[in-house]
């Protein structure tokens, strides 16, 4: 599994998906640049999650927010007081630790070792330390059972501190000093604050939807394991605003719906699960994690949370506006309270974990040996919409006409569709190469093709070939790849 995750990274490297930022200096750390075919696959994943969430629900609508907001919206959100980490350094190894991680560590040791009394004991004290922001409770805590899970063999920790995960930055022209800025940490409050503007200019009903997708921000003190945990990434969010009373029936819809979202690509269903939340926000009446089995384990790809009026609320406080919404069906009926603050569901995926979780998922080292003949390819399964590249244009040989036939099918179809064209080494190579960057189908032009205007037409998965009219190419890639 270890190898499956290494040999993911290089050959994302390889194949021009995921490159580290900054790379001939060596490198910055959590942030990575899409290349070349990396930037197809996020699209077409962006572009399944609009398709079903904006363009699929009359009810919800896409907008595209700033990352600079004013510093009053994180007050609002809490995010100035609240986005912290609690973090302990070991003195002797330098190394750096969020004091919930090592916490969590150790319960899951005394679970593993049968120590279930031990294991609840310790999450009950570690959620209360948390809780009331006890950070010397915190480190006693990690002292104590230090036996239990050895981070270092040494008891030599600095206290424990919180980080505000935020970034900061100065913008030039604001008023009195107060011109510190925050990139924003999550895309979900450009939502909340133009949740009237949407409403009104829209003329949205509730319940109705409004989504984004943007970067965000976090300073992320332990960033591992690859696209996985960032400090730059990208979210695909959406608020859905409901009357109050309503709202768990909505979480439940979109519970159901955002899992259907994922399986519907094909993957192994066994590969996901639900954690619902145990200990929630305070803000929030329910809330669950979809999560995917990374080869280091069940791991959060997105969060479904009921929030209440929790963040219109807080807006309301800071901003001074109203952010209510007059429900003219709940007046017909008579009843005094046409105007309310709405209830808010929240589904929040990591686009990059989505990525790394797709392209993990289609990875395959093949062995196509038979007999004594070795042979082996490396391929990208990739759902065919969102492949980067949907087809391959091969002329058998580089003369005789071939590459102008070649192009000139190329040339028709590739408004329509993402192409490569190839002519360079064997056919068979070329099988390879397509292969391993996940292209659906490879398309050979031969001598037969000048005269009756036929190709190979042949597939990834099966390896496949058969002979079909140019003229059908449209369709046949066209039925595959599109959503
Ligand atoms: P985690 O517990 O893994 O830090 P979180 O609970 O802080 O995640 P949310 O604030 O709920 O995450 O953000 C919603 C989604 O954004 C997550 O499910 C995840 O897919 C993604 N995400 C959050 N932080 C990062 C990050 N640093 N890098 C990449 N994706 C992230």
């Amino acid at each position: 599994k270890d190898d499956l995750f290494k040999n993911v990274i290089s050959h994302a490297k390889e194949y021009g998906f995921v490159f580290q930022s900054s790379e001939i200096y060596d490198g910055l750390s959590a942030v990575y640049d899409y290349g070349q075919l990396g930037a197809e696959l996020k699209n077409n994943i962006k572009t399944y999650w609009w398709k079903s969430m904006v363009q699929m629900n009359e009810n919800i609508v896409g907008i595209d927010s700033a990352i600079f907001m004013h510093p009053k919206i994180w007050k609002a959100s809490g995010h100035v007081d609240g986005f912290n980490d609690p973090m302990i350094d070991n003195k002797d190894s330098k190394k750096r630790y969020r004091a919930d991680q090592l916490l969590e560590e150790r319960i899951a040791k005394y679970e593993k070792d049968g120590k279930t009394d031990k294991a609840a004991a310790l999450e009950e004290q570690m959620n209360e330390a948390l809780k009331s922001e006890n950070l010397p409770q915190l480190k006693v805590l990690i002292e104590e059972h230090e036996i239990a899970c050895p981070v270092s063999g040494t008891r030599n920790w600095t206290d424990v501190r919180q980080f505000n995960l935020m970034f900061s930055t100065q913008m030039g022209a604001m008023a009195e000093g107060s011109d510190e800025v925050y990139l924003r940490p999550e895309t979900a409050q450009g939502i909340f604050v133009n949740f009237l503007n949407v409403q009104k200019s829209g003329r949205m009903k509730i319940p109705f939807g409004i989504a984004q997708i943007g970067k965000a921000f976090r300073n992320e003190v332990i960033a591992r394991q690859f696209i996985m945990r960032m400090r730059e990434f990208e979210q695909m969010e959406m608020q859905f605003f409901v009357r109050p009373g309503t709202e768990m029936e909505w979480y439940n819809y979109w519970k159901q719906a955002r899992l259907k979202w994922h399986t519907a690509l094909g993957t192994d269903p066994a590969k996901y699960r639900y954690h619902d939340h145990t200990k929630l926000a305070h803000y929030a009446n329910a809330a669950v994690d979809i999560e995917f089995e990374f080869p280091f384990g069940f791991k959060e790809v997105e969060g479904i949370h009921s929030r209440t009026d929790f963040d219109l609320s807080q807006h309301q406080n800071f901003s001074g506006k109203k952010m209510q919404y007059f429900d003219p069906e709940l007046n017909e009926e008579g009843k005094p309270y046409g105007n309310y603050v709405p209830y808010v569901i929240e589904t929040s995926i990591g686009l990059d974990r989505m990525f790394l979780l797709t392209i993990l998922n289609a990875y395959e080292e093949q062995d196509l040996s038979e007999g004594d003949k070795k042979d082996s390819r490396s391929v990208l399964r990739l759902h065919p919409a969102l492949a980067p590249v949907k087809a391959a244009i091969m002329p058998l040989t580089k003369k005789d006409g071939l590459p102008e036939k070649a192009r000139e099918i190329m040339n028709k179809l590739k408004l329509d569709f993402n192409l490569q064209y190839d002519e360079k080494d064997s056919i068979g190579k070329r099988y390879r190469r397509q292969d391993a960057i996940g292209t659906p189908f490879c398309i050979t032009v031969d001598y037969d093709s000048l005269q009756d205007n036929t190709v190979t037409i042949r597939h990834r998965d099966s390896m496949q070939q058969e002979r079909v009219a140019v003229d059908q190419l449209e369709k046949i890639i066209g039925d595959l790849v599109s959503w």
